[in-house]
């Protein structure tokens, strides 16, 4: 744990379950706003396919009316002398026409005439047409002077669009056995007369107004009044149960009949599925970004209260450090200036103790001044070659009475040879210092204290071993973070500002070496700094 007060958890949860919560509101608010935007063109393409598909079957009755026009008019130019004559040889010549009728009144028809032997189509087209002409059903049944009416009749009269007759006259779509056939007659001095209209050929004329435009994927089938596909156009890989997407009638010409636009994918185009997908992918992206960015925030914000407690508990374990040691060197002094101490022996001891206070003393500062100089770019190192044996005998000098003090048995390793480095000599003693200090103050109880300077590849190391308590794993990483410091006995019991190491590891690495920890062969701590050879800086 960190020497600071712990930032509560709860807070950070609760501002994250909010953030959660926002980022998901938003989202689905876009998310719903996308999907309205996609019903509204998934039915705008619809309309717009609507249209295209009424605009064929208008096409297509179109061509009905064409045919049923000439054949009026050509209704309309036979001479009433020569009427059977004309009508006959309609019959023959005109592929369009498969019989011909002169109809006088209910069963009065003049022609085909039951009197003359008729011929199997003749017969045929009076059974089918037997309830017209017996006048079961009468011809202007349903007439509509102006426009097509729908077919709500099973016989249906209707005009034809382009050509206005100037007699009495109109065309019948009748179905028999569910088939659909047409009579276009005529009315002249009492006589209606007419041709029932060769259904083949009528397909014939229609396949040219079938659209030919049809793009991959896509089909469209004409389907007569019991659905029976009557022609097609463009093809896809059916599979049974394909409905089609869309369907409409084809006009009163031909009732019953429809235009139906089947797809491969059931769907009408490309364009409203890559909608859906790309306003999916824009919510999700949406949704990431809020999170994320809020997550970041969060973290920021966490990051920023802990490190203004972790400056608080630190300024409050400086000022307890400062005030420790000078608390005692003015003791002493007070002690000395009175005059109060005769035996020499206790003056000498009074005299060392406001020395090594002193010295603690200014290696805090040094670390504290250090310290704000790297947090502010501002330190500049003062490098030289020098003799690290020299050094580590120097800084052990220095320190042997405070370890004696503290109970810890040193022992001292040095090379044979000089161990020549270039480095600032400055820096390297006082992370030695903080190592040693370190050592002191949290591992006395281990009794033992070790300081091996060896050569190492590339260098030298100085590894500083006790036989304390060691560091746990989960804290060997944050060690070396500024401020922090391992809340357990000994080190409450310590004071400490949480700057030593870091500051440590943070010199030493600019300086080209290394500082690592690894466990002593007792389970205490071991500290090896490793500083870079003269050939190697
Ligand atoms: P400080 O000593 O001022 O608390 P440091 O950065 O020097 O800060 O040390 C960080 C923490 O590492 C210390 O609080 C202590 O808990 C732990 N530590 C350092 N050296 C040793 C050691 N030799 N044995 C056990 N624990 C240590």
């Amino acid at each position: 744990m960190n020497g600071g007060p712990p930032i509560r958890k709860s807070p950070v949860i609760l501002y994250g379950v909010l953030l959660l919560l926002s980022a998901a509101i938003i989202a689905g608010v876009a998310a719903r706003l996308l999907s309205r935007e996609q019903a509204r063109l998934d039915s705008s393409v619809r309309e717009t396919e609507e249209l295209r598909l009424q605009n064929r079957a208008e096409q297509l009755e179109l061509a009905v009316s064409a045919v049923q026009d000439g054949l009026m008019r050509s209704l309309e130019s036979i001479p009433a002398s020569a009427l059977r004559d004309t009508l006959r040889e309609m019959e023959r010549t005109n592929p369009l026409v498969r019989n011909v009728f002169v109809w006088r009144g209910a069963n009065d028809l003049l022609l085909p005439n039951d009197s003359e032997p008729l011929t199997k189509e003749e017969q045929g087209f009076l059974i089918r047409y037997s309830t017209l002409f017996d006048g079961t059903h009468g011809w202007d049944e349903v007439v509509q002077e102006d426009e097509y009416a729908a077919p709500v009749s099973r016989r249906l009269f209707s005009r034809s669009r382009g050509w206005n007759p100037p007699m009495h006259s109109g065309w019948i779509p009748w179905y028999w056995e569910n088939r659909l056939g047409m009579i276009g007659w005529m009315e002249r001095d009492g006589l209606r007369y007419g041709v029932e209209l060769e259904m083949a050929m009528l397909l014939c004329e229609l396949q040219q107004a079938m659209p030919l435009d049809i793009v991959d994927g896509r089909m469209i089938l004409l389907l007569d009044g019991s659905g029976r596909r009557i022609m097609q156009s463009g093809s896809i890989a059916e599979t049974s149960g394909t409905s089609a997407v869309l369907s409409v009638p084809v006009g009163p010409a031909l009732p019953h009949w429809e235009l139906a636009l089947h797809t491969t994918d059931g769907a009408l185009g490309p364009a409203a599925q890559r909608y859906a997908l790309l306003s999916g992918l824009l919510v999700f992206i949406l949704f990431i970004v809020l999170f994320s960015a809020g997550g970041l925030l969060l973290r920021e914000t966490v990051r920023n209260r802990l490190e203004a407690q972790q400056k608080t508990t630190f300024v409050s374990n400086v000022s307890h450090e400062l005030k420790t040691p000078l608390t005692t060197i003015r003791m002493y002094a007070e002690l000395l200036g009175e005059g109060r101490v005769s035996d020499i022996e206790k003056r000498g001891r009074y005299l060392k103790t406001i020395a090594s206070e002193s010295e603690r003393l200014s290696r805090l500062v040094n670390n504290v001044l250090d310290f704000s100089r790297l947090e502010q770019n501002r330190k500049q190192y003062r490098i030289s070659h020098f003799d690290l044996c020299e050094v580590v005998s120097e800084t052990v000098a220095s320190q042997r009475i405070r370890i004696g003090e503290a109970g810890m048995e040193l022992s001292v390793v040095l090379p044979n040879v000089t161990a020549m480095v270039k480095s600032d000599r400055d820096a390297v003693q006082q992370v030695l210092l903080n190592l040693i200090d370190n050592a002191v103050k949290y591992a006395a109880a281990g009794g033992r204290l070790t300081i091996e300077l060896a050569e190492a590849s590339g260098g030298f190391r100085i590894a500083v071993a006790d036989a304390g308590p060691g560091i746990a794993k989960e804290h060997r990483r944050k060690i070396y973070e500024r401020f922090y410091r391992i809340d357990d006995s000994i080190t409450a019991s310590s004071q400490g500002s949480g700057l030593g190491l870091s500051l440590s590891r943070r010199l030493i690495t600019d300086l080209g070496g290394a500082l690592e920890y690894h466990e002593a062969e007792c389970g205490g701590a071991c500290f090896v700094m490793t500083v870079p050879g003269v050939e190697n800086r």
